[in-house]
């Protein structure tokens, strides 16, 4: 039986000597000395550690010194939603971290072909392939399209580059997209996730949403299980949130125990894009949906989010979006810097 650990912490002050500790107990046995080990946090855009937008490099620099202790070759890398990720290291803390340690870390690019089991032509970075372990470090955190982002959406950043935005395209809806995630987080299969729930996010995540203190960590050398036992967490349905209701269909959430001295429990705010009514039923969907719109006053006209529009929908000469195209990715919400996406109710038919 799969195992889940919660553990509680009031801050990030302890995490590096617990959480290191906690690992040689439990997970020594699955890196040997000289395995190259791919650890991938979530490194979406360049925020500083105290915006709870990335994880944090406490965690990070705990699960290094875990691996350098077991004498495996770790390397840090991700492939960040927009700007560089030498950038996006610098700010979030990684690179500090890494070169503290000796650490490598990059981004991950180089892209190799493979298909998974429902998609073909997915292009995965070669580092991915070429480690013999891959440990997860993902962010709690609300998600305007698949409601959370959890273990299994953060294998997402092992897909090269613009590659990420293409898949929100080909992908035909949002339970496309989340069958499409689990089959890159099966391609992964990350040996070992640990989730950063002591600051995560609420309201419109995953990048502009609300700072939350949640105080967790949760860790399992299963991702679905773990996903599975957040939503409980926070008080959804797991069939609500898109990856975890896909991975029980596809029968991928396997049998665990939660282990904690203490589970508990909030009250997330969801993004306003998850209307409960829309929930209730599919005849009010329509209604309540949310449709990206730019904020002239607070645009910068810095190009991103029309960079990244998998559907071409964004004009930003005229600084409208075209809704006949869009598709509700919400990805120019997701890359905005500038908080310039707002995401307002329109009606459709
Ligand atoms: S909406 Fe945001 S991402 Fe798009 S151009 Fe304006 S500032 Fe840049
Ligand atoms: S306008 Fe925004 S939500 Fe619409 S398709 Fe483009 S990136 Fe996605």
């Amino acid at each position: 039986m799969e195992k889940v650990w919660v553990l509680n912490f009031e801050d990030y002050s302890k995490v590096r000597d617990v959480l290191k500790e906690f690992l040689l107990e439990n997970f020594s046995e699955e890196f040997k000395p000289g395995m190259k080990v791919l650890v991938k946090p979530n490194l979406i855009s360049p925020r500083p550690p105290e915006e709870a937008v990335t994880t944090h490099p406490s965690i990070l620099r705990a699960t290094l010194e875990f691996l350098l202790d077991l004498g495996t070759k770790p390397f840090v890398g991700d492939s960040p939603a927009f700007s560089s990720f030498q950038t996006v290291a610098k700010v979030t803390g990684v690179e500090e971290v890494c070169r503290r340690l000796g650490v490598e870390f990059g981004p991950l690019d180089d892209p190799v072909v493979v298909n998974g089991e429902l998609f073909r032509g997915i292009k995965v970075s070669k580092r991915v392939l070429e480690s013999d372990a891959v440990v997860n470090l993902p962010k709690l955190k609300t998600h305007s399209q698949m409601v959370l982002t959890l273990g299994v959406k953060n294998t997402f950043g092992c897909v090269v580059g613009l590659e990420k935005s293409a898949w929100h395209m080909r992908a035909k809806d949002y339970d496309d997209f989340a069958n499409f995630l689990i089959d890159v987080h099966r391609l992964v299969s990350p040996k070992l996730t640990i989730l950063d729930g002591i600051e995560g996010m609420d309201g419109n995540g995953p990048t502009n949403g609300r700072k939350r203190f949640f105080g967790v960590l949760v860790v399992s050398r299963n991702a679905f299980a773990l996903d599975e036992v957040v939503c409980k967490m926070v008080g959804l349905n797991p069939d609500y949130v898109y990856t975890v209701k896909h991975a029980r269909r596809r029968n991928l959430v396997p049998t665990y125990e939660v282990i904690a001295d203490r589970f508990p429990t909030f009250d997330i705010e969801l993004p306003n894009t998850v209307s409960p009514l829309a929930k209730l039923s599919r005849i009010f969907a329509p209604v309540f949906v949310r449709v990206p719109k730019i904020d002239k006053g607070k645009c910068v006209k810095c190009g991103l989010c029309e960079a990244r529009c998998p559907a071409s929908a964004i004009d930003l000469h005229l600084q409208r979006i075209d809704y006949n195209k869009c598709i509700r990715c919400y990805v120019c919400h997701e890359v905005c810097p500038h908080g310039a996406i707002l995401l307002v109710r329109k009606l459709f038919r």
